[in-house]
């Protein structure tokens, strides 16, 4: 039988080498349910190719347009309901979560509350509730299955241990697009430079994540969620080439690590092929090719950001949604050329000293200091 699938986020990177995936493998795989933001022309290619039992699409003005472009028998939606659809209102087995940002929440949850696996990419989501996301996985049994490719890595490196056994993991950072410039040059970047990612082709926001480290800092979290470690037993490594993908050490001190060439489709597959591996087209990892691995102490002063991240962590409750909800509107003010670059720190740092923590938060509260942020943050 079919494994079927919904993808939330399908014309995006990680949602179009998802589907990349599916189509080497076009026996095991079923798309049932495909939603994306505003890319209209891709969208309509996908759900003519998948032909899904439901799609959707950001908004109604959307929908209309294309709604006449669609096969027979795909039911079409649209806004924050329609994504809900998609990811909870077919029969899929499991729900990839590609779309960027806290948006993805709600769908996230309803997806768990039908029971689906969720294969996740979407970190935004699990850093802005990872309380509430991962309480409701435990009580309806469905499972987190990680796809950034750090958290693939340490959880392909945990199969069949002790998590009491567990010294330490460790998550590499390839450093992003400015790596190896100081801070004095960081003034000037622009987001063209910002852009231009050394290792990995990605979406715009994770890329300018990149460069920042907020994207590390919120991997951090993702781990600490997933994993279920303290954050002193998480730690973050420079590793400019991406081949080792993260690591493990345990308590006898053996370190057991996952390697390959950075391909996204990698990660992906595992997530949705779990606890099976499948063959895969991706360039094999040639080790004497590669010849040196570099590996450098991570730089809190140079970056900032990922300090910021382990300290949101720590104090927990709506910290870390506020760390995020004010970096998704800084990068867009970044990418919108209304903002420097070093802006982006400064924005996230101003939020997080301007805002009451609150513990424990439910929806609503999480919902809210979002919104908060967002807000603030737009206006600094
Ligand atoms: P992207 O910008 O390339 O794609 C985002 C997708 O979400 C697009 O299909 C877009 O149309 C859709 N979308 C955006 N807003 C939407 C909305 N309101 N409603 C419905 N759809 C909406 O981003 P990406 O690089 O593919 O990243 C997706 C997620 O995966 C992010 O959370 C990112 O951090 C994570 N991730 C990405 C990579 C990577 O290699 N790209 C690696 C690890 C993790
Ligand atoms: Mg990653």
């Amino acid at each position: 039988m079919k494994k079927k699938i919904a993808v939330i986020g399908s014309t995006g990177s990680i949602g179009t080498q998802t589907l990349d995936v599916v189509m080497q493998h076009p026996e095991h795989f079923e798309i049932v349910g495909l939603s994306a933001g505003s890319n209209i022309e891709l969208f309509v290619e996908q759900v003519n190719r998948f032909r899904p039992q439901k799609a959707s699409i950001a908004n109604k003005s959307l929908a209309d347009q294309i709604r006449s472009q669609l096969p027979q028998g795909v039911e079409l939606f649209y806004g924050e309901e329609g994504l809900v659809e998609v990811a909870a209102g077919t029969d899929a087995e499991t729900v990839l979560t590609a779309i960027v940002g806290s948006a993805g929440l709600p769908a996230t949850l309803a997806a768990i509350s039908e029971g689906k696996n969720i294969a996740l990419a979407n970190k935004e989501t699990l850093v802005t509730a990872g309380h509430l996301v991962t309480d409701l996985a435990k009580k309806k049994g469905v499972a987190l299955l990680p796809v950034d490719s750090e958290h693939s890595a340490i959880f392909q490196c945990l199969n069949g241990e002790n998590m009491e056994d567990v010294q330490q993991i460790t998550i590499t950072a390839s450093g992003g697009s400015f790596r190896d410039l100081t801070r004095d040059q960081l003034q000037h970047v622009t987001v063209e430079d910002a852009l231009r990612h050394p290792n990995w082709s990605m979406g715009a926001k994770i890329t300018i994540d990149s460069a920042t480290m907020v994207n590390k800092g919120l991997e951090v979290i993702e781990a600490y969620w997933l994993f279920g470690l303290g954050f002193e037993q998480i730690g973050v490594l420079l590793h400019p080439e991406s081949i080792v993908h993260s690591f493990v050490e345990y308590r006898d001190g053996s370190v057991i690590a996952q390697l390959g060439s950075p391909d996204m489709r990698v990660p992906i597959q595992y997530a949705l092929t779990y606890p099976q591996r499948w063959k895969s087209t991706t360039k094999r990892l040639s080790l004497a090719e590669v010849g040196r691995l570099h590996f450098r102490e991570m730089d809190f002063e140079r970056f900032p950001c990922l300090r910021l991240a382990f300290e949101c962590g720590k104090i927990g409750g709506t910290a870390p949604t506020v760390y995020n909800a004010a970096n998704e509107v800084a990068v867009a003010r970044f990418l919108n050329q209304e903002i420097s670059f070093l802006k982006i720190e400064q924005i996230i740092e101003t939020a997080l000293a301007s805002h009451h923590v609150l513990d424990n938060p439910d929806l609503e509260t999480i919902k809210e200091a979002d919104r908060w942020a967002r807000s603030l943050a737009s206006t600094i």
